[in-house]
């Protein structure tokens, strides 16, 4: 079976997904070919920059393309990490090298893809993405990269993985010229993006006809299923979740970082699962775990295997357990970051000196909002009291933290959102990086059916809603008051200009 990644995502380290249908699919002796399609398109749209006639003579655009290698070469090294303003600078011309390649009517970033006449959220575009993918800024790239290596790999069956609405143009464009170009072969598709999908109440396979086979959730049980069926058996399912990973075919050294950084997942879905606001509540997905023994076995054996710097703990929030087994255990000496929620244990600053000494150097937390009553009213389980101690715990401990708020909720008003702008500025020494995001109402969750809803667009893909606000406390409202008011706060504009512009989370471990 040959596997893509398809772009746009991040470049910054390995798609995980893939690794475990690859460790998975190995392991019951299926012949398995990876291709990172998005790294090396990537970096293949970023070449062909440099053969571009058309300059418009800019001088930036020049210096972007002329310092190509340079900009990739220096991100691939500590110390620029150390000079944010270098560092940014550098980003931003890979980020240049990388726009200037398509026409007008596409926009490639670092961290996204837009066509100005194709939306991903609808299912028709999708298709017309497919049928027309000679128009797609990455269509020479299927021709001269991804068609040898299909051709050297003698399997019936192509497997694309979505996991961003980023890649779906891109991913349908290469379905479509699959279908052309590899007739005799079967597409499967699956992803984050995908299961989303298929798990609206209103899914009605629009792509039949184009894609074969089409996955919810973890692949690989289907995927042995359909291609070993003699090795499947319905008690084997806990086995193929043991399975590890592997990371064969990853090129370690070409990732946009400052050292190889391995996606680890300690468990499917989220332990908390009550954020009413939080899509893993209203989709349903169950939380699956393993034991942590046999998580770090396998960890520590992925991290002697491919000798990686980093670890990116990818989970929805790392259990307690877990944070606990490296806490009081040595485990292993490279640093690592995750998303965890402001949990009793981190309370302690010793707990908090002792996940320093493991190897943490930046959580991820969501704070959501400065005002109690909101988080109780969407179930966030939160003490904003207790928080105020976590952050300056790990701030002691020289943990970063990179703090999520979520604004424009039912629950929130004006008056809300202003203590969400005071507990930050409060706590701002404690807090290295922001993310601000307004509020999407998952399409079906239980909030959805109590309020005026309308669709944002007529996508018939669309996960999300908008909805007349109960308080007034609309979008507008809610975005004027980010850009004039909260930005603006001397303490917290001095945050945001910190965050690592395109790659966000991703690289905050290195410029902290
Ligand atoms: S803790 Fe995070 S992932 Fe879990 S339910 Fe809440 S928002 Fe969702």
């Amino acid at each position: 079976m040959v596997l893509i990644y398809p772009p746009v995502a991040k470049i910054s380290e390995p798609p995980p997904g893939v690794a475990i249908l690859a460790g998975a699919l190995k392991e019951h002796n299926i012949p398995c070919k990876v291709i990172d399609a998005n790294l090396d398109g990537m970096l293949w749209l970023s070449k062909k920059s440099l053969n571009s006639l058309n300059l418009d003579g800019i001088s930036w655009n020049r210096r972007a393309i002329k310092n190509l290698d340079n900009n990739i070469a220096a991100l691939k090294n500590i110390r620029v990490y150390k000079n944010i303003d270098q560092y940014r600078q550098k980003v931003i011309d890979l980020n240049r090298a990388i726009t200037i390649a398509p026409n007008s009517r596409f926009t490639v970033t670092l961290s996204d893809y837009t066509d100005s006449n194709l939306t991903p959220l609808k299912s028709q575009d999708l298709l017309i993405s497919a049928s027309k993918y000679q128009e797609n800024p990455f269509y020479q790239f299927f021709e001269t990269d991804l068609s040898p290596k299909i051709d050297a790999h003698s399997s019936d069956y192509i497997g694309i993985s979505v996991c961003y609405l980023s890649q779906a143009l891109i991913a349908f464009a290469l379905a479509g010229w699959i279908r052309d170009r590899f007739s005799n072969k079967k597409i499967i598709m699956g992803g984050g993006l995908i299961t989303s999908w298929l798990s609206m109440p209103t899914w009605s396979e629009p792509f039949k006809g184009l894609i074969d086979l089409m996955v919810k959730g973890k692949g690989e049980e289907r995927l042995i299923e359909l291609l070993a069926p003699s090795n499947f058996e319905a008690d084997n399912k806990i086995e193929i979740q043991r399975h590890k990973p592997d990371f064969d075919f990853c090129q370690w050294t070409n990732y946009i970082s400052p050292g190889s950084i391995l996606p680890f997942r300690t468990a499917t879905g989220c332990y908390w699962r009550r954020c009413r606001f939080c899509p893993e509540r209203a989709e349903g997905t169950l939380y699956r775990a393993e034991s942590s023994s046999r998580l770090l076995s396998n960890l520590n054996y992925l991290v002697d295997r491919y000798n990686v710097d980093y670890i990116h703990f990818l989970d929805d929030a790392i259990s307690p357990g877990f944070l606990n087994s490296f806490a009081t255990q040595n485990i292993f000496s490279k640093n690592w970051y995750g998303f965890v929620r402001f949990n009793q244990e981190l309370k302690s600053q010793d707990f908090c000196k002792a996940l320093y000494r493991s190897g943490c150097r930046l959580l991820k937390l969501g704070l959501e909002s400065g005002d109690q009553s909101v988080l109780d009213k969407m179930e966030k389980g939160t003490d904003l009291d207790f928080a105020s101690q976590i952050l300056k715990n790990l701030k002691d401990a020289g943990i970063g933290t990179y703090v999520y708020l979520l604004f424009g909720t039912a629950f929130e008003d004006e008056a809300a959102a202003n203590k969400t702008l005071d507990y930050v500025t409060t706590h701002s020494d404690y807090i290295s990086f922001l993310n601000l995001a307004i509020f999407n109402l998952p399409r079906f969750s239980e909030d959805a059916a109590n309020l005026e809803t309308e669709l944002f667009s007529e996508g018939d893909l669309s996960l999300y809603l908008s909805f007349k606000h109960p308080k007034g406390w609309d979008r507008k409202k809610v975005r004027l008051f980010l850009d004039r008011q909260f930005k603006r706060a001397p303490a917290i504009s001095k945050i945001l200009k910190r965050d690592p512009p395109f790659f966000t989370s991703n690289h905050a471990m290195f410029v902290v």
